[in-house]
């Protein structure tokens, strides 16, 4: 049958060939890495459980993971071996399964949550996404996924069509939102500040503000400013290949502060923010064995 699992709905037959996100029908992993760079409600214990998957519905110009997202490096893992390594996630003492654009491997990863449960994981999952989700597959996840971690990349459709082929991002992603936030709530966290259920949004500020981050608030806002929102400053220039001259420069502080204190003025009782280094310190390098630093990698 045709794969529909992300908005693209290219329709291909992924036991014969490879659709836009560039996977086919083996589960195909990029790392897995005990990971210190998430959220505060993320990090608790030895840290996130972070599995990130190749290939990448969205492929975004300037994706800094473009090792696995753009150019499939990775290893193919069984349902079986991807649910050993969950379960030592656990044993490690990580916080939660956090598994980093699983769209397109759904049902590989539901059976591996399967298997993982049947080896007594009991960890919240994370669905970490570009937030170019489908309802119906993020329907697939409900008796799975605890937290969605959801990207709100752009304020309009214009930016998603010029830096990420979509020129429906940002209808798409607020359908999803708003259905996430309907179905899950914000986020929760447990008397240890650990994260447990609900929805948290992230935006990466893009230079000259070409994200429209005061339109991603404001929409934010008006479902309820009690979501926790994630405002991003790590945007890295080294990345994007294109033409457009904001992009080629780092955020400056000031485009941020500016969208941090809108984020203020729209009341968020949650906002997380970085510092303006944080391109330098959350740049992973999956060639090498330690691709966040000295987090302990198992993949
Ligand atoms: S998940 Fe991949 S193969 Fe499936 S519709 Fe999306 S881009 Fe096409």
């Amino acid at each position: 049958m045709g794969c529909a699992l992300c908005p693209r709905a290219c329709g291909v037959n992924r036991s014969e060939e490879s659709g836009f996100c560039s996977a086919d029908d083996h589960l195909l992993v990029g790392s897995i890495v005990v990971h210190r760079g998430e959220e505060p409600p993320f990090v608790k214990g030895a840290g996130s459980g972070t599995i990130f998957f190749s290939c990448c519905p969205l492929k975004c110009s300037y994706c800094q993971n473009m090792q696995i997202s753009h150019h499939a490096a990775g290893n193919v893992l069984s349902p079986k071996d991807l649910a050993s390594h969950m379960k030592s996630l656990e044993e490690m003492g990580c916080s939660n399964i956090n598994l980093v654009t699983p769209t397109h491997y759904t049902p590989l990863i539901l059976d591996s949550l399967d298997k993982a449960h049947d080896l007594g994981l009991s960890l919240p999952v994370i669905i970490n996404s570009s937030g170019y989700e489908t309802v119906s597959t993020l329907k697939l996840w409900k008796d799975y996924a605890d937290i969605y971690l959801m990207d709100l990349k752009y304020g309009d459709n214009a930016m998603g069509r010029i830096l990420s082929n979509a020129p429906d991002y940002w209808d798409i992603a607020r359908q999803a939102i708003t259905y996430l936030f309907e179905s899950a709530g914000p986020l929760r966290t447990d008397q240890d500040g650990r994260g447990v259920k609900g929805l948290i949004v992230r935006h990466l500020v893009l230079p000259g503000m070409l994200s429209n981050p005061f339109a991603v608030l404001e929409f934010l806002a008006g479902l309820s400013n009690e979501i926790p929102v994630s405002i991003m400053s790590q945007y890295n220039p080294s990345f994007y290949p294109g033409d457009i001259s904001d992009m080629k420069r780092p955020l400056s502080a000031d485009e941020y502060e500016v969208v941090l204190e809108r984020a203020l003025e729209l009341g968020f009782s949650t906002i997380f923010s970085q510092d303006m280094d944080a391109s330098d310190t959350y740049v992973p390098d999956f060639e090498l064995l330690k691709p966040f630093g000295d987090e302990p990698r198992l993949l």
